[in-house]
């Protein structure tokens, strides 16, 4: 009897020094946790990214001072190889000034923010507005010389707004559908791709459109592909809009006076993402990667709180809760900063093609943990129909129910950084938060602010982070993968 139980220690002792495991799991668990709720770090970064930097669109100064930052706290936390790694991007832009303002039939200062990478107008552009709105193409040429000089109110008065968010799929059982939710867009009579064209050729001074959600929240994104040469594009507050596109259609056209001054940079075409590491230290398994990561570039019009600072912060606090726990993992753990992703994930394809561009290199990639869409709380995964890795990770979630954690979901969500993983087979996983207010109100928008995260909710993403990227460093098994889709 003695005999066998010291037989069985001795087992369990070879078994955890094989696998590199020297202090109890449950231990480092409870260690991440007290990291992270008592000397969380979380608040702090997340006002200096919100308040002190503030926007960050990708190829902006403000989005490298941001990168350059992220880069110095990494290396303040004793993180391995902290860098940037450049990617082709195209030029930056930045807004300077822009104002609108109604100046007849009565002074009513007007919400607008141009479109990214817009052009300038030639200084101060004053005049009646033209509403082309409910115009064909045919029309708007036959128009031409009153377009010229003009500014055009391009789009139909908005009947439908922005009103309401996804359906939340971390509180409960059903099956629920998940994604981006479609969302009621502005509409032209002549498409706007072509609608723009024809202002051009015209040599209109501005466009402006309207935005689609409600009460003074201004939706902006933008294209990089904007040439210098394209007509002046800003877009207002949906119902001063239909104030504006009203009184024109009732021949009473309201005089506005417009300037947008932007800045293009094109010395560096490049964008950066930011990587840092925590090197692995079982010698079969740390060339092995657990990758976890946020993007960190932003649109322009607010803080880019919401979208996506408290992702960006989730994974830097991750990643200093794990460096000061002063024991390594088994694998390699590392965190990528991504840029470009609001102009189509471009910093996290870049990084697919410039590291794991091979079956051998891709076999290294143990899997990848995405901190994007929503915001506040982390309630689990979205799963992407990967069944086998939904029972690994249900098994992780559970020590994390007591600080808000709910399920894991089977259903997957698409148009964020992990989407590029799953396109080429390899498991990536974006976490299920909180969409209260933010398809409404903050994605994308003027409102994106940081009131919408509390210290609670910054503390608490970074330690569910932590755990899993923790567990997938250790254990003995890999994710099990699903085809590429
Ligand atoms: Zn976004």
């Amino acid at each position: 009897m003695r005999l066998s139980v010291a037989l069985a220690s001795v087992l369990v002792l070879a078994a955890a020094l094989s696998s590199g495991q020297t202090s109890d799991p449950g231990d480092i668990l409870a260690r991440i946790r007290t990291e992270g709720l008592q000397r969380s770090r979380a608040l702090t970064l997340y006002r200096t990214l919100t308040d002190d930097i503030g926007a960050r669109l990708t190829g902006s100064p403000a989005h490298m001072q941001a990168a350059r930052w992220a880069v110095d706290r990494f290396k303040e936390w004793g993180l391995a190889n902290p860098r940037l790694e450049p990617y082709e991007f195209g030029r930056g832009w930045q807004l300077e000034h822009v104002s609108v303002e109604m100046t007849g039939p009565r002074y009513v200062p007007l919400i607008a923010y141009a479109e990214a990478w817009s052009p300038s107008t030639k200084g101060v552009v004053s005049g009646r507005v033209v509403y082309v709105g409910d115009k064909t193409a045919s029309q708007i040429q036959a128009m031409s010389a009153q377009l010229r000089g003009a500014i055009v109110l391009t789009h139909l008065p908005l009947t439908e707004f922005v009103d309401h968010d996804r359906p939340q799929p971390g509180l409960d059982e059903r099956p629920v559908a998940t994604g981006n939710p479609s969302l009621p867009q502005p509409r032209s009579t002549t498409p706007a791709n072509e609608l723009m064209a024809l202002l051009g050729k015209a040599g209109a001074s501005a466009a402006i459109r309207p935005s689609a959600y409600r009460d003074g929240t201004v939706g902006v994104t933008g294209n990089r592909a904007t040439p210098s040469d394209a007509v002046p594009a800003i877009v207002i507050a949906g119902e001063q809009y239909n104030v504006l596109a009203r009184l024109a259609v009732q021949g009473r056209p309201a005089s506005l006076r417009v300037e947008l001054r932007t800045r293009y940079f094109e010395e560096d075409r490049n964008s950066y993402n930011v990587v840092a590491e925590i090197p692995g230290q079982d010698p079969m398994l740390r060339d092995q990667v657990v990758l976890i990561g946020a993007h960190l570039d932003s649109w322009h019009t607010a803080s880019g709180a919401t979208d996506n600072a408290d992702g960006a912060v989730a994974v830097m606090e991750a990643m200093r809760i794990v460096r000061a726990l002063a024991t390594g993992p088994r694998r390699t753990i590392r965190a990528a900063l991504w840029s470009g992703e609001e102009q189509g994930l471009l910093g996290a394809r870049a990084y697919l093609s410039q590291h794991f561009n091979t079956p051998v290199s891709r076999d290294q990639l143990v899997v990848y943990l995405n901190d994007d869409p929503g915001s506040g709380k982390t309630l689990g995964f979205y799963m992407e129909g990967n069944r086998e890795a939904k029972a690994i990770f249900d098994r992780w979630l559970a020590p994390l129910r007591d600080l808000g954690a709910t399920r894991n979901i089977i259903e997957g969500i698409g148009s964020t950084d992990h989407v590029p993983f799953n396109e080429v087979g390899l498991p990536g996983f974006n976490v299920i938060k909180d969409f209260s207010a933010y398809d409404e109100r903050t994605r994308h928008t003027n409102a994106d602010y940081p009131e919408r995260m509390s210290e609670d909710d910054l503390k608490q993403s970074a330690i569910f982070i932590a755990t899993f990227a923790w567990q997938a460093a250790m254990q003995d098994e890999k994710i099990p993968r699903m085809p590429a889709k």
